[in-house]
Parts: structure tokens; C-alpha cells; sequence
């Protein structure tokens, strides 16, 4: 009933003692008998910043690595470790693409399963709306071969390759108006 890919079916051995009698003990929580070492695979945080240009349009970026190389994608990227959801949405946006954002504000979250090195890394996406003086300064960099802009009611949304993604734009469109 879980994927491959599933925590449940990749994680075979305890990372603490390196024993094989660690066993899940649930969808999300696993124990190792030798040494009782308990793991739980949480949701990991990620953003996504959503920024307009002066016509309305909303940017997206182009994925220049897997999973999904090619596909078209929101900037952002995972937080790290005591790192806070803004400053997440500043540094990713400083690395994909060369600018400052500011006056950042939450817009809504959705949950995402992202598959890496086999491996599903089970994410809450959350998006916030940016501001910027910068957009025209902008350059591809990164895990990102490219930017573009589109109205929001144009975007294929079985371009877009995650849920989460997909999910936010429909928000975006039925919200239309009130952000
Ligand atoms: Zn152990």
C-alpha cells in the first residue's frame, strides 16, 4: 500500500546503531529494537514566493534539475534547519535569481510529496506574496535554467509538477482580487 519510495519501504537500517531491526511502527514513526532509537518522518517546510510584475503576471522559474528538469515551477525551495519561513523565501529567491524581495506575506500552505534519490520527502509548501524594486535585475541561477511570467488563468495546470504548486495557483485565481 505505500510507494517504493515511501519512508516505510526505503528505510532499512537504524541511523543510530546501523542495526536491521529497525521497523516502522507506523506510516511515519519507526523504532530500533537494539538500541530503541525512535524516527519519525515529518513534513519538511519549503516556500514558495509568489511575485507580479507592473502587468500582473505571476513568476515562474524553470526547473534545471531533477526531480522534474524542464518543468515550470514557483521560486523557492526548502527551509533549513532553525532558519524562519521568510528568511527561507529571502535566501532562495537571492539564489535562483539575483534579487532582494521584501514586505512578505503568508498567502496559504498545501502538502506535497517530493521524490529525490528515490527517496519521498513528504513537504508543506507555504506561499507567501513578495514585493520587489528588482525585477527587471533578475538572472537565472542554481537549480533554475530560466524565469518567465504568465496570467495566472493562462497556466496549464498539468504543466506544473507538484500539488502543492498546482493547488497554490488555484488559490491564487480563486482569491483574485483580495490580496
Ligand atoms: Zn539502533
Amino acid at each position: 500500500m505505500y510507494s517504493s519510495t515511501h519512508p516505510v519501504n526505503v528505510l532499512k537500517f537504524c541511523p543510530r546503531c546501523g542495526s536491521a531491526h529497525f521497523a516502522a511502527t507506523g506510516d511515519r514513526s519507526f523504532k530500533c529494537s537494539d538500541c530503541s532509537f525512535n524516527y519519525y518522518a515529518n513534513s519538511s517546510a519549503a516556500v514558495a514566493v509568489l511575485l507580479f510584475n507592473e502587468k500582473g503576471e505571476l513568476l515562474f522559474t524553470r526547473r534545471a534539475i531533477e526531480p522534474h528538469l524542464g518543468k515550470l515551477d514557483l521560486p523557492g525551495g526548502f527551509i533549513e534547519p532553525l532558519e524562519t519561513a521568510e528568511h527561507a523565501a529571502k535566501r532562495e529567491i537571492q539564489e535562483e535569481l539575483g534579487i532582494e524581495i521584501h514586505s512578505l506575506k503568508y498567502f496559504c500552505s498545501y502538502p506535497n510529496e517530493y521524490v529525490f534519490s528515490g527517496f519521498s520527502v513528504f513537504t508543506l509548501d507555504l506561499a507567501f506574496l513578495a514585493q520587489t524594486e528588482s525585477i527587471h535585475q533578475m538572472t537565472a541561477m542554481d537549480d533554475v535554467s530560466s524565469f518567465e511570467f504568465y496570467n495566472p488563468h493562462d497556466i496549464d495546470l498539468e504543466e506544473l509538477p507538484s500539488i502543492s504548486m498546482k493547488n497554490i495557483i488555484k488559490e491564487l485565481i480563486q482569491r483574485e482580487g483580495t490580496y
